[in-house]
């Protein structure tokens, strides 16, 4: 059921008319979409699936049903004027359904291939000449015990589609480890074997491109990861890649980009080599809130509806972000009010150990002095894990 909060009167006139973005999933990243639709001047509306989703209930206009249901689909694009995406769990023909019945889809299925398909991102990628780990594709045992052959290393190995956070993705140590994870991955996805590389540093930069064809570059970042998943995200970047925001630029170009795109970057002894492309709002962009002049949910919003976008300028000389992860006992959100000198961004998601639950961010003057503040408040909430820099 669709609750019409903000349908206009027949009679006003069209150019009072804000754009109506249609969110499929009603995760955090909706859910932070939604608290930036004034700024963006746009409507968010929500496909969720539950009203216990962290961007249900927040008043939002909200259909119930699946991000793979065509009907529920059909009717968030028939009650909007583009439909985009909370995460990329995503079945891209009947988003090209809906885009051949006249729908505004953003991004692109085309290009949200870049994000959902490993092998497609990594193929694409090298034709166009841009860095990426040395990588081959297998799609059953066969293949992956003759390729496996010709490894004298362990690969890193990857399911080509469905991992996130560092689920699906297995750093192995040997090749018996490389084999277990490739077949138990290959029931589900074909998977890429690459090459493990020495990590120096891995980095983020987040471009913003809009329909209208405006793009903006945020900030080049620090990622920190503990277990495959983000811990901590440091602007500014501890290593200069002054080629970063051309390369990201680049790339929105070559994959057509409507919305934020995150470029995942490995520093490497060899120079920088792309890790990942999200085709989302990214968790290495959720410094941008209080961080620049304008966040990436806010310009997200912007891109898809084909508005100007707004300054990427960051407010503060340093910006830390640390993820409020769930440790073995429940968390503590009333450290919030015992931290005021951090923003603490609680998702209303249910606590469980090792889940993202939220996060804080920390402006000044130096990067060690927004760290540790951050870390205070993220650690007097309850999360566990630091990872190192
Ligand atoms: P996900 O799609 O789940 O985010 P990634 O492909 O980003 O997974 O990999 C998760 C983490 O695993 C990376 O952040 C990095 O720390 C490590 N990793 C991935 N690929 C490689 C590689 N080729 N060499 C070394 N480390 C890697």
């Amino acid at each position: 059921m669709l609750s019409r909060g903000h349908a206009a009167p027949a009679s006003l006139p069209s150019v009072c008319a804000r754009p109506r973005v249609g969110v499929v999933g009603a995760g955090q990243l909706a859910r932070m979409m939604v608290e930036a639709e004034e700024l963006a001047g746009v409507d968010v509306v929500l496909l969720a699936d539950s009203p216990a989703d962290s961007a249900a209930g927040l008043g939002a206009p909200t259909f119930y049903g699946s991000a793979r249901d065509p009907i529920a689909l059909a009717r968030l694009a028939s009650e909007t004027d583009v439909v985009t995406f909370d995460h990329e769990l995503l079945d891209l023909d009947q988003l090209r359904t809906l885009r051949d019945t006249g729908h505004l889809v953003a991004p692109s299925p085309n290009a949200l291939r870049w994000a959902t398909d490993k092998a497609h991102q990594r193929r694409g990628l090298h034709a166009a000449g841009v860095a990426v780990p040395h990588f081959e594709v297998v799609e059953s045992l066969g293949e992956l015990d003759e390729a496996l052959k010709a490894w004298s290393e362990p690969p890193v190995v990857k399911a080509v589609s469905g991992g996130y956070d560092g689920r699906g993705v297995v750093v192995s140590r040997s090749l018996d480890e490389a084999r277990r994870s490739g077949a138990e991955f290959l029931t589900r996805s074909a998977v890429v074997l690459e090459e493990r590389l020495d990590l120096l540093a891995e980095l983020s930069q987040v471009v913003v491109r809009s329909a209208n064809g405006d793009i903006e570059t945020y900030p080049l970042v620090t990622t920190v990861q503990v277990a495959g998943m983000c811990s901590e995200v440091l602007y500014p970047s501890h290593t200069a890649a002054p080629d970063a925001a051309a390369l990201a630029v680049e790339i929105a170009g070559l994959i057509d980009l409507v919305g934020v795109m995150a470029v995942e970057l490995f520093v490497t002894p060899q120079g920088l080599v792309v890790n990942e492309l999200a085709l989302r709002p990214h968790n290495s962009g959720h410094w941008t809130i209080e961080g620049c002049q304008t966040s990436q949910f806010e310009n997200h919003l912007r891109a898809v509806a084909g508005l100007d976008l707004a300054s990427t300028t960051p407010r503060a000389r340093a910006v830390a972000m640390v993820n409020l992860v769930g440790a073995d006992a429940p968390s503590d959100d009333d450290a919030r009010e015992r931290h005021p000198e951090v923003s603490f961004h609680l998702y209303g998601k249910a606590w469980r150990p090792g889940r993202k639950l939220g996060h804080v961010t920390a402006l000044g003057d130096s990067l060690d002095e927004v760290r540790a503040r951050a870390w205070a408040a993220a650690r007097d909430w309850g999360t566990r894990e630091e990872g190192d820099l």
